[in-house]
């Protein structure tokens, strides 16, 4: 991997603007923002770049306006909490390029913050228009990409920007391509991933690319059925992708031309309803019967995968081995992801994990803190775990 520069490449910084692109897609629920972790995670990149002397504005993305201003998806929404994190007043600039940025710029002193509008407001953030980023580049003298989680995207200021200014990536950045990196690029092995979750369909690629580069795979969630099935189990209702048992098939054969070890649950947790709290049987797989659904694995299962993740010095883990939201379906999830953090803490594993449930079931299971790293970046996650190079990675590296 070419090295890319970060923020200990830049000197002084007075009288300058960086545009510095994050993530503040954050949760809201009527009109506030419910959960800051993203706007937390680019604090010490501005701070840096402020404490140099730079004025730092903002970019960024909010929803789904489609190229055309919608008030409902301002960025002056978030500007209140972006303030209480950074513990700053910051200034938001109603556009993202023109005279009406260069105009607040005027009235910025050296170290300020401000917040362009919502980049997708402009047809040309989407499109990664070259003349739209060059306009928004006028006003910037460097730019700092901070939001990994928006890498995947070849957007204008995710991407375009990169190629017309010096660009360096972030401090949140930073750490997230150093943890991925240990974790897949050069891990110690033996590797194991854990890919779980709903179906099989959403990860095809992720699994084909895992199993030419892990020792270990353990597939676990509703996909672990159609892998099942595929082997001849008979799953009842479970949720199952029979028209991809062939799939699942070559994912196997192709495991097996690689040396990885493919791990399937032999005892599984079963319900005939799919509700909190229902009459469950953990059962043998060629025990489920016509009507049982799978919503965990069983809790054999889970203690020989603990063993498996005891022979192994890195972990990737994506996707719930349960339907971990509905009790008791969480067990299997928790007893895993707790040995996992164990394991870390001992300092024989590397553990990293990611994607939007993942991080909900890594956090239920009170494992967060004891892991090496959890990305927050969910498609952005999953692309890497295809072994895809992002683009607004890329990019940095020049
Ligand atoms: P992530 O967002 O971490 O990539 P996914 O979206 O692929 O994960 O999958 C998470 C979902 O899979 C959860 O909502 C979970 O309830 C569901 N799930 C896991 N196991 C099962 C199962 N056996 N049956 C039905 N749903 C399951
Ligand atoms: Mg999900």
């Amino acid at each position: 991997m070419t090295a890319f520069k970060t923020l200990d490449d830049l000197g002084d910084l007075t009288g300058k603007v960086a545009l510095v692109r994050v993530d503040l897609n954050v949760p809201m629920s009527d009109g506030d923002v419910t959960d800051d972790t993203r706007i937390r995670a680019f604090k010490p990149t501005v701070d840096e770049l402020s404490s140099k002397g730079a004025k730092v504005l903002l970019l960024g993305h909010f929803g789904r306006p489609k190229g055309e201003k919608n008030s409902t998806m301002s960025l002056s929404m978030v500007t209140g909490e972006v303030e209480e994190v950074l513990g700053r007043e910051v200034m938001f600039i109603p556009e993202i390029a023109g005279d009406i940025v260069s105009q607040s710029l005027g009235i910025m002193r050296d170290g300020e913050v401000g917040i362009l509008e919502n980049s997708r407001f402009w047809p040309g953030e989407e499109a990664n228009d070259v003349d739209f980023a060059k306009a928004i580049a006028a006003n910037g003298d460097l730019y700092v990409n901070d939001a990994f989680s928006a890498a995947h995207r070849a957007h204008a200021t995710t991407e375009g920007l990169a190629h017309l200014l010096p660009a360096y990536a972030g401090r949140a950045m930073e750490a997230e391509l150093k943890a991925l990196s240990i974790a897949l690029d050069n891990p110690v092995h033996p590797v194991a991933a854990v890919v779980g979750g709903a179906k099989v369909s959403s990860k095809l690629d992720v699994l084909q690319h895992l199993v030419t580069k892990v020792d270990h795979l353990i597939i676990g969630g509703g996909m672990a059925n159609t892998f099942l099935a595929a082997r001849g189990v008979d799953v009842g209702k479970s949720l199952c992708e029979h028209d991809l048992t062939g799939t699942a098939e070559a994912i196997m054969d192709k495991a097996d031309e690689s040396g990885c070890t493919v791990h399937l649950p032999y005892d599984v947790v079963v319900a005939k309803e799919f509700k909190a709290n229902t009459p469950s049987r953990t059962v043998n797989v060629h025990e489920v019967e016509a009507d049982d659904m799978i919503l965990d694995l069983g809790s054999a299962a889970a203690e020989s995968l603990g063993d498996v993740l005891k022979n192994c010095r890195t972990l990737v883990w994506n996707g719930p081995l349960g339907a971990f939201e509905t009790p008791p379906f969480d067990e299997a999830t928790v007893a895993l992801a707790k040995t996992a953090a164990a394991l870390t803490q001992d300092g024989s594993l590397t553990s990293v994990a990611g994607g939007g449930d993942t991080v909900a079931a890594l956090a239920h299971a009170g494992v967060t803190k004891d892991f090496s790293y959890i990305s927050t970046a969910g498609g952005a996650f999953l692309e890497w775990m295809k072994g895809k190079d992002l683009p607004g990675v890329a990019a940095l590296r020049g």
